[in-house]
């Protein structure tokens, strides 16, 4: 419920500040296309959009769907934070019967997450990471490595240089063809929070998952050879699914990686 809840105030968010509007946080929500102020029952997370049909109760518009599918994926990556902050081998656990601590880390890493969400969201819909998302993406992220003691600082600081020779590279390169300065700066936090090790699984992860999405894509003729897609997205999925099995994928491949020489 609380994760649904972030997930619908992130849409409201993010939608401002694609649109420039003003209130970001404080103010009422309307339909965007008929302006009609919403009352509480159409702004229940999940539920009202199936409660109401997909359509405005005012005008009868379409409710695009990244509404509630913003608000299950957030709501889903709450109850994941949860489970695996109570599994010894993750970076952020803490003892269950800790609560103050147990709160507190629960909270952070669903902070993380919520940035890290909102800059995939909007830079899917515009390929550009606003500015005010990346601050505080950076101003959280700053704290990783005093709130999960499990990476050294020698590995928070090789990730960092991973991450400027690797992607700052590219970008310098390329002049920004092909990833963005945003998409370095998104990965100075990353390196911040996953260490070298964890750091290196999400960048293998990134660039496989992109790979197949890429090709599918382009074999399905959504995209052409000449168009630009929006990285950070990869980046994300890549980020959690090493915060989460990043130790485990790591041991693997140290175990296996005779077969890959
Ligand atoms: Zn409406």
């Amino acid at each position: 419920m609380l994760g649904a809840s972030f997930g619908s105030f992130l849409s409201v968010i993010t939608n401002r500040i694609i649109n420039d509007e003003k209130g970001i946080i404080l103010g009422k929500s309307k339909c965007p296309n008929c302006n009609h102020q919403l009352h509480t029952i159409d702004l229940f997370p999940i539920f009202s959009f199936f409660f109401i049909k997909g359509k405005c109760r005012y005008c009868k518009n379409k409710i695009p769907l990244e509404y509630p599918l913003l608000e299950i994926l957030t709501a889903l990556i709450f109850l994941t934070n949860y489970f695996f902050l109570s599994t010894p081998a993750f970076d952020f656990f803490v003892e269950k019967n800790n609560i103050t601590r147990f709160s507190f880390h629960f909270i952070y890493l669903n902070l993380i997450c919520l940035i890290l969400i909102a800059i995939t969201f909007v830079d899917l819909k515009t390929k550009e990471i606003p500015n005010k998302f990346l601050y505080a993406w950076l101003l959280t992220c700053l704290f990783a490595p005093f709130i999960s003691l499990q990476n050294s600082l020698i590995s928070i600081l090789l990730a960092l240089i991973v991450n400027f020779i690797f992607f700052g590279g590219q970008w310098l390169i390329s002049k920004g063809n092909w990833l963005g300065s945003g998409d370095v700066y998104f990965g100075i936090g990353i390196a911040l929070i996953l260490g070298f090790e964890k750091f290196m699984v999400a960048i293998f992860l990134t660039y496989l998952i992109a790979s197949i999405v890429s090709l599918f894509l382009i074999t399905t003729k959504t995209v052409t050879r000449k168009d630009t897609i929006p990285f950070a997205p990869f980046m994300s999925i890549g980020t959690l699914l090493s915060l989460y099995f990043g130790n485990y994928i790591y041991m693997w491949y140290l175990n296996t990686n005779i077969i890959f020489i």
